[in-house]
C-alpha cells in the first residue's frame, strides 16, 4: 500500500470520487501497472489522504473510488523556510529533492549575486523543480509537498522571509556557532524559523551584510567549508534537531 501512493491537483478528487489524467494516469499505469480493483492512496498537496479503490481505467484516465478521508495532520512547529542561492542546475535540484525529505515548508530560490547565470532562467524549470517535489514527497511519505516559491532576488526573498520569528543565514566557518540559537530554536510557541544558504560561490560580503540588517543571525556550520547542497542539508537537519521536529508525534 505505501508504495501505491499519488500526489494529485485539489481538482482531481471531487465528493467520492478521483480522476486521474495525466503523468499520474501514466505513473499508475504504466510505472505501476495497476488494474481495477487496486487499492492505493492519494494526497491532494494540503495534507489530506485519501484511500480507495481503482474502478475505471481508459485511455486517459483512471477513476478511484474513495473509500477512506484523513484530514491533514497538524503541520509540527515551527515551519521552515529555506532561503536557497541559486545554484548549478544539479545541485539545485538535489536540494529541492532533500529539502523536500527533510520536512522543508517553504522553498524560496533566490538569485544571488554569485548564482551561475545559467541557474537564473531556463523554461520548464518550475514544473521540473514541482516534479522533482511531488515525486520526493511521494518517495518519502509526507503528506504535502513543500510550498515552492518562483525564484526571486535574493533581497526580496530575505525580505519576504522577513516575518519569521527566526532568521538564520549560513555565513560560514566564521559565524556563530549554531548552537547559539538552539535555546531560540527549542523556545515554545516559535512558529516559523527562516535559514539561508548561499549558491556555490557564497553569499557577497554585501549580501550577508544586508541578511544581518534585516535580522537575520550569522550561523557557521563548523570549522571546514561546505558545499552549497551539503551545507543546506546539514542546515535543515540541525534546526530539525533542535526545534524538536525530529521527536515522535505526540
Ligand atoms: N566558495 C565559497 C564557499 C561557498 S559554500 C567560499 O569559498 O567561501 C556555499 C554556501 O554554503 C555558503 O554561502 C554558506 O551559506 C554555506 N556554507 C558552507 N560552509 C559553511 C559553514 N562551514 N558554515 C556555514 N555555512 C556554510
Amino acid at each position: 500500500m505505501s508504495q501505491r501512493r499519488l500526489v494529485v491537483p485539489r481538482e482531481a478528487i471531487e465528493g467520492d470520487r478521483a480522476t486521474v489524467r495525466g503523468p499520474g494516469h501514466h505513473y499508475l499505469c504504466h510505472v505501476l501497472r495497476l488494474r481495477r480493483g487496486d487499492r492505493l492512496e492519494l494526497l491532494d498537496g494540503s495534507g489530506a489522504r485519501y484511500e480507495g479503490e481503482i474502478d475505471g481505467i481508459s485511455a486517459d484516465a483512471v477513476t478511484v473510488a474513495i473509500q477512506d478521508r484523513h484530514p491533514p495532520p497538524p503541520a509540527p512547529a515551527p515551519r521552515i523556510v529555506l532561503i536557497y542561492g541559486l545554484s548549478r542546475r544539479s545541485r539545485t535540484e538535489m536540494v529541492l529533492q532533500k529539502a523536500t525529505e527533510l520536512g522543508v515548508d517553504w522553498f524560496l530560490p533566490a538569485v544571488c549575486e554569485r548564482s551561475v547565470a545559467r541557474a537564473v532562467d531556463r523554461p520548464g524549470r518550475a514544473e521540473r523543480w514541482l516534479e522533482i517535489m511531488t515525486q520526493a514527497t511521494r518517495q518519502c511519505g509526507r503528506a504535502a509537498a513543500p510550498i515552492l516559491s518562483p525564484a526571486l532576488p535574493l533581497a526580496d526573498a530575505l525580505a519576504q522571509a522577513g516575518e519569521a520569528d527566526l532568521r538564520i543565514v549560513a555565513s560560514g566557518p566564521e559565524g556563530e556557532p549554531i548552537s547559539s540559537v538552539s535555546e531560540a530554536l527549542a523556545a515554545k510557541g516559535l512558529r516559523d524559523v527562516a535559514a539561508a544558504v548561499g549558491p556555490e560561490g557564497g553569499f557577497a560580503p554585501e549580501e550577508l551584510a544586508l541578511a544581518v540588517q534585516l535580522g537575520f543571525r550569522s550561523v557557521s556550520l563548523g570549522r571546514l567549508v561546505l558545499r552549497t547542497e551539503t551545507a543546506a542539508v546539514a542546515m535543515l537537519t540541525l534546526l530539525s534537531f533542535l526545534s524538536g521536529r525530529l521527536s515522535p508525534p505526540g
